[in-house]
């Protein structure tokens, strides 16, 4: 066999959770040609891999990276993701996808996704499959399935309107759904906490979830609630925890519809809602034990990146450019927003500036509003309102207490070390303003400090739930394994250094421990450096 490249001595750890084993592997055309234990390989160019890891490339299943990769200059403002050892991301999570599109919509659906974008889009397509089309014509750096959002069908059939949808405009949806999943979209997802999913009551999920069930996709879903009290419930301290209510209404839906369930970054937003952690992993796997298709995925850090509005309740958030100026409804959202930080335990210095928008701001990223306010010479809340005004309510921030903060950090421990649990970035990346250390230590923490040094679980465990969890989750095929025929998508680490080096103050420090990442066979990183023009990552279709 004419062999490219044997990867010599390596632990070949192939992401299904066995045992690891010593082998060599070789690659030819692209794909995995061979795995042998016995007789050593040879081929035109070898990497001796003696003390390393050899694993598939990491799946990052909750990635919004699928608004970079339409730019040219993506392998540029993606490489972090590589260089930790991503090679296949998802994209189209939390309601926001790029496709479908229609021009005459572009103004809304830019609207919407203004956080998660580097820049406005020319929209060069309008239906999914033109817009994979033209991500392959392009040329990509990475691997990409991606979902279809809610939020870019109930723009397209309904515009900014808050209501229910007509029976007609629910039509389109179900239609637009139908033909985003029969042109390769592996699923449908949805942002309930976030404009226009905020508005979506469960008649309308139901009916599109049906479709969804109908057309074999996934079900990916931002809850309503992460947090034990939220504004999404009233009475709002009456009845169950807010994020086991949503919980358990994403699970009665999927239950309902038949549709596969993967709960979006379980995290428990704010001191006070840490201890709610036990009963919502226990709904979780009750609901499995039941027949259900269910599993979650997390983020291995206490903060994670999400839009200024998120602390503003839906009232707000319908017609928030007005609003925003309206003193009335400020006099109103500052008791709100007072009450709602002392029910879930979450101070301004936990809530973090990342991108602000606009240039005369741009010397407050990185900080948080406790320092933001006195900088400006305001209270917190006018400081919080200066930004969210002043941005249009497109500023980014990283907001601490997910499931921990410095001090403690057992509920993510748990999420963690979860069997159901796949692991994911959810970061937000653009050349934009201050980072998301997700960005760039995400897979290497894991590894690193829960596997190793904390011992949440084995290596290979630890793996399996970076590949072969997730491909099957999302319905992927033919990533997340170490197998012949299989695109030589690998990463080869050092499971003694392997680490992640982000720290506050620090967000973007470059890991250690990953000595090589390949995609299609091609060797993309070496040594913690990029290997310039290649793009051998493929678009993987449902
Ligand atoms: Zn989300």
């Amino acid at each position: 066999m004419d062999l490219d490249l044997v990867i010599k001595n390596g632990a070949i750890v192939d992401g299904t959770g066995r045992p690891r084993f010593r082998a060599d592997l070789a690659v030819a055309g692209g794909r995995i040609a061979a795995v042998s234990a016995g007789a050593p390989l040879s081929g035109r160019a070898v990497i001796d891999a003696t003390g390393l890891a050899v694993a598939p490339g990491f799946l990052d299943t909750h990635s919004h990276a699928d608004w970079i990769l339409p730019l040219a200059e993506h392998e540029r403002i993606l490489a972090p993701l590589v260089l930790q050892g991503i090679t296949t991301i998802v994209g189209g999570n939390c309601g926001f996808s790029p496709a479908p599109a229609r021009h005459d919509a572009a103004a809304a659906l830019d609207e919407i996704s203004e956080s998660l974008r580097d820049r406005a889009f020319p929209y060069a397509w309008q239906s999914f499959a033109e817009f994979l089309a033209s991500l392959e014509r392009g040329g990509l750096l990475l691997n990409l399935g991606c979902l279809v959002g809610h939020g870019a069908l109930r723009t397209l059939a309904m515009g900014e309107r808050s209501g229910p949808p007509t029976p007609e405009e629910l039509e389109t949806m179900r239609r637009l759904a139908r033909e985003a999943l029969r042109d390769g979209a592996l699923g449908f997802s949805a942002g309930l906490a976030y404009a226009p999913g905020v508005f979506a009551k469960n008649d309308e999920l139901l009916a599109l979830l049906e479709t969804v069930a109908a057309e074999g996709g996934v079900f990916t879903v931002h809850g309503r609630a992460y947090s034990w009290v939220s504004p999404f419930y009233q009475p709002m301290f009456l009845g169950a925890a807010h994020n086991l209510r949503s919980t358990r209404e994403l699970l009665d839906l999927a239950k309902q519809a038949g549709v596969r369930l993967q709960l979006s970054h379980l995290i428990f937003v704010g001191r006070r809602t840490w201890r709610t952690h036990r009963a919502v992993l226990r709904e979780v796997e009750r609901a499995a034990e039941s027949g259900l298709d269910v599993g979650f995925d997390a983020f291995p850090y206490t903060v994670g990146n999400t839009t200024i509005k998120v602390v503003f309740p839906e009232w707000f958030l319908d017609g928030f450019l007005e609003k925003v100026n309206d003193p009335t409804a400020l006099r109103r959202l500052k008791r709100e927003i007072n009450l709602l930080q002392w029910a879930l335990g979450i101070e301004y210095r936990d809530l973090r500036l990342l991108w602000a928008c606009v240039p005369e701001l741009a010397h407050l990223e990185g900080l948080d509003f406790a320092a933001i306010a006195e900088r400006l010479g305001l209270p917190p809340f006018a400081a919080y309102m200066h930004v969210a005004r002043l941005s249009q309510g497109k500023a980014r921030i990283l907001l601490d207490t997910y499931s921990g903060d410095p001090t403690h950090e057992a509920p993510l421990r748990a999420a963690l070390a979860h069997p159901l649990c796949a692991f994911i970035t959810d970061t937000i990346l653009t050349s934009k303003g201050a980072h998301n250390p997700a960005s760039f230590g995400t897979y290497p923490r894991i590894l690193g400090r829960y596997c190793r040094d904390l011992g949440l679980f084995p290596l290979e465990e630890a793996v399996r739930r970076m590949t072969a969890l997730p491909a099957a989750r999302l319905g992927l095929e033919g990533v997340g394994r170490i197998a012949e025929g299989l695109s030589a998508d690998l990463v080869l680490f050092d499971p003694e250094t392997v680490a992640d080096n982000t720290a506050p103050g620090r967000s973007d420090a470059p890991p250690s421990g990953i000595k090589a990442v390949l995609i299609g066979g091609e060797v993309v990183a070496r040594d913690g450096q990029m290997v310039p023009g290649v793009r051998k990552g493929r678009v993987l279709r449902k």
